[in-house]
């Protein structure tokens, strides 16, 4: 189905047409007659399917066609968990906003606060934004929500897991306006706080899931190696890169410090490598996204804050260094690549530190997972096995019965270990070792 036949406003399709969108992603063609007759929603799809455009596409549309509640406040306040994907996300709201006379801002953590205060003050119509620094702005009473006609949430589970619940509350107690739309979209959204905080935030709402969030990714291939140890994670890092055809990777571990020591050692190495971590200033994170993005870098090692919505074309290779904690993560750090059609590599390496979060994601895949082997680099790790369950107490059901030893009377027969002393057999003479007696200095009162 193409975007014309979706009812859109042809401002918009003059918009889709810049940039030679014709074709609705499933998503988009079944997000998009919802959310524009005004219904609450909460959709879901795999990874790079476009959900972006899903949003935005009607947000627009019905700021076009109908009157706002408020001629100052903002419309719509779209949140996302994460800075860089708030200002991807603000980038591609700006490219749907050529010949429309609204304004748009962004509002993230680590960027000047009274700047901020002065874009907010303009009345921008549409605002992007992290729950943090908006929920900042609304108490300082920056701008006013009372009349937003449409809140979007976009990762909603993530802002969850960031601890976001105050802010997402606060939010949605500021903008109470009886006829606000609500939208909830993920990758993921099976996770028991979302469904709390939709029937809080949500009224009603259409559910749209494509795909289960378990199925596979057809245009990613997946692999997994098992590692010894850190050293072994390197060696099969090395050799993957080295192997592999790649335009772009994106490499994540476990901890910041990590993405630091890494990224040097593969810098010895000659290689295009940058750090990005929570621990940066936000003109350093933004520097370093930015030469990500033209490519002056070819690998991005990162932690989980660049798991989430980012969108880079080239990114051709994602490397889990570590395994993530949560199975999620899993499905959006490979979602990284093999997006909006294109194929993408999943390489995975799994140390006895990862075993249990690796079986979290082959429970959730619901695949026996082959491992795959380098030549020369195999190892001695095959994975934990389960333990056995511990017994309760007073359970006697799954006590297993141990045979009982017969009793006898039978006295244990003592060997006479000097019997072979000095008896060839062959051509050896056996001779009994003589016990190590420590040298030390005879004690004084012997
Ligand atoms: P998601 O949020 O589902 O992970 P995005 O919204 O980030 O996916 O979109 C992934 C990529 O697909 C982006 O580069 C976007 O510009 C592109 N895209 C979105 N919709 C379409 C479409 N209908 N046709 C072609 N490309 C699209
Ligand atoms: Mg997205």
């Amino acid at each position: 189905m193409q975007f014309k036949d979706l009812g859109l406003d042809n401002r918009l399709l003059k918009n889709l047409n810049h940039f030679a969108f014709k074709e609705a992603t499933d998503i988009q063609q079944q997000a998009i007659p919802v959310a524009i007759v005004g219904k609450d929603l909460m959709a879901s799809s795999k990874t790079g399917s476009g959900k972006t455009l899903a949003f935005v596409l009607p947000m627009l549309h019905k700021a076009l066609k109908t009157k706002s509640f408020s001629a100052r406040d903002p419309r719509a306040v779209i949140l996302a968990p994460t800075r860089e994907l708030a200002k991807q996300v603000y980038g591609e709201l700006r490219g749907m906003l050529g010949g429309l006379s609204y304004t748009a801002t962004l509002i993230v953590g680590g960027e000047n606060f009274n700047d901020q205060v002065k874009a907010l003050r303009k009345h921008p119509k549409f605002i992007v934004a992290t729950p943090g620094r908006l929920a900042d702005h609304l108490e300082h009473r920056s701008f006013f929500i009372d009349t937003l006609d449409t809140l979007i949430l976009d990762e909603a589970d993530r802002m969850l897991d960031l601890g976001f619940a105050p802010e997402l509350r606060k939010i949605n107690s500021l903008a109470k306006h009886r006829r606000r739309q609500t939208l909830m979209f993920s990758a993921t959204m099976d996770h028991a706080e979302v469904n709390s905080i939709a029937s809080e935030m949500l009224k009603d709402p259409k559910r749209i899931s494509i795909g289960l969030s378990n199925e596979e990714h057809k245009d990613i291939t997946q692999s997994f190696y098992l590692c010894d140890h850190l050293d072994h994670k390197e060696a099969i890092l090395n050799r993957v890169i080295s192997e592999a055809d790649y335009r772009q990777v994106i490499i994540f571990t476990a901890t910041r410090a990590d993405t630091e020591r890494l990224t040097k050692e593969l810098a010895e190495k000659s290689l295009k490598a940058v750090a990005l971590s929570g621990n940066l200033t936000q003109t350093q994170r933004n520097t370093i996204m930015s030469q990500f993005e033209r490519g002056v870098f070819k690998i991005l090692v990162t932690t989980d804050i660049a798991s989430r919505g980012l969108d880079i074309a080239n990114v051709t290779h994602v490397i889990n260094f570590d395994m993530p904690k949560h199975m999620e993560e899993y499905v959006h750090r490979v979602g990284r690549t093999g997006r909006a059609g294109n194929k993408g590599t999943a390489i995975s390496l799994v140390g006895p530190k990862d075993w249990e979060s690796f079986k979290r994601v082959e429970t959730f895949l619901q695949q026996d997972i082959v491992f795959s082997e380098l030549e020369g680099l195999k190892g001695k790790f095959k994975g934990i096995k389960p333990r056995k369950p511990a017994f309760k107490k007073g359970d006697n059901s799954q006590k297993k019965q141990r045979p009982q030893a017969k009793k006898t009377n039978k006295k244990p027969v003592k060997h006479d270990k000097t019997f072979y002393k000095n008896v060839a057999v062959g051509d050896a003479v056996f001779v009994p070792k003589k016990k190590v007696v420590k040298s030390e200095p005879p004690a004084s009162d012997e």
